[in-house]
């Protein structure tokens, strides 16, 4: 039999009218709330229920911090064991919420792509199962679910707002719309400046790789997304949009103080389009956010960003 689904079918709600410019409530798809903290539950505990349905004794995940605890968090659900790499960029404190939900934390290299080929090499060696944190088709299956659920609830929605990391989320939503028989419906794809990897590449039309991840969204820093999102353009209707870290903050700022809950940057990067962009989100009548979540985040970070940023 197979396993149910180790996230939870999260809360949607609208905000009051005063909260975007056009006065129009948006809906905002609360998966801050998953008992990992981010959305990333949904595709990172389907793929690793599917590697243990598969025989998987012990798993390994690199990750600048929620992937790791969702697989952290799913290891334990599962019974196996699991090691998560870090890089260094990863703060103390969510080095050891990781720990805390039962995972082993190495800390490798200075950028994601270096705890991730030690990941991979880890695996190998140990003949265990190595999760990617953005680039797999099960993973979007899983994230495809948060798509499934605001259909369930009949919600009218005629675009999706979200970040992109590597593209894992912008992968599981598209995906979640084509099934559901929205292929019609556009999504805004939100960067920061400093880790605009898909926004660079579209422009380019090419692939690219950033030399360097200067945002302090630090989910959002993968210096280069997974060839299939690249490619997700050309068969969806995706406008690429980048805002600044201050704006991002700020955005953090507003949503705590309006729906009492805090997130990172990386996702107060989608929460900011409402007002950065605030005419692109006009064309739309019934906007959907993906308000996906992320421990790397406490009273005391917004406030030292709020001092850095604002
Ligand atoms: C992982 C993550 C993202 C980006 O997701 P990708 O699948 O890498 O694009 C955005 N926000 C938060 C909070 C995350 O944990």
């Amino acid at each position: 039999m197979p396993f149910a689904p180790l996230h939870l079918d999260t809360p949607l709600v609208q905000t009051a009218p005063g909260y975007s410019v056009s006065g129009k409530p948006l809906w905002l798809k609360l998966d801050a709330l998953q008992p990992s903290g981010s959305f990333k539950l949904r595709g990172v505990g389907r793929l690793c229920q599917h590697e243990v349905e598969n025989g998987a004794r012990e798993i390994f995940c690199a990750s600048g911090g929620n992937a790791g605890i969702a697989a952290a968090y799913a290891g334990r659900a599962l019974g196996v064991p699991v090691t998560i790499v870090v890089p260094e960029t990863t703060a103390a404190d969510v080095r050891q919420t990781i720990a805390a939900t039962g995972a082993n934390v190495l800390v490798h290299g200075s950028v994601f792509d270096e705890a991730n080929a030690h990941a991979v090499d880890l695996a190998r060696s140990r003949k265990a199962t190595y999760v990617h944190p953005f680039d797999h088709p099960l993973l979007w299956d899983g994230h495809a679910t948060l798509i499934d659920e605001v259909v369930a609830k009949s919600a009218k929605f005629d675009c999706v707002v979200t970040s992109v990391g590597g593209g894992g989320l912008l992968a599981g939503i598209v995906e979640g719309l084509k099934r559901n028989g929205l292929s019609d419906v556009p999504v805004i794809a939100v960067e920061t400046e400093g880790a605009a990897s898909l926004n660079a590449s579209l422009k380019a039309s090419e692939r690219i790789t950033l030399p360097a991840i200067t945002s302090i969204a630090n989910s959002l820093g993968a210096r280069q997304v997974a060839q299939h999102v690249f490619d997700l353009p050309k068969q969806h209707p995706i406008e690429s949009v980048v805002v600044s870290d201050a704006d991002a903050v700020a955005a953090c700022l507003k949503f705590a103080d309006a729906q009492r809950i805090l997130v990172e940057p990386a996702c107060g990067a989608a929460l900011a389009v409402v007002d950065v962009h605030a005419g692109l989100l006009q064309r739309f009548d019934n906007p959907l956010i993906e308000v996906c979540g992320g421990i790397g985040v406490s009273l005391e970070k917004l406030e030292a960003w709020k001092e850095k940023f604002l």
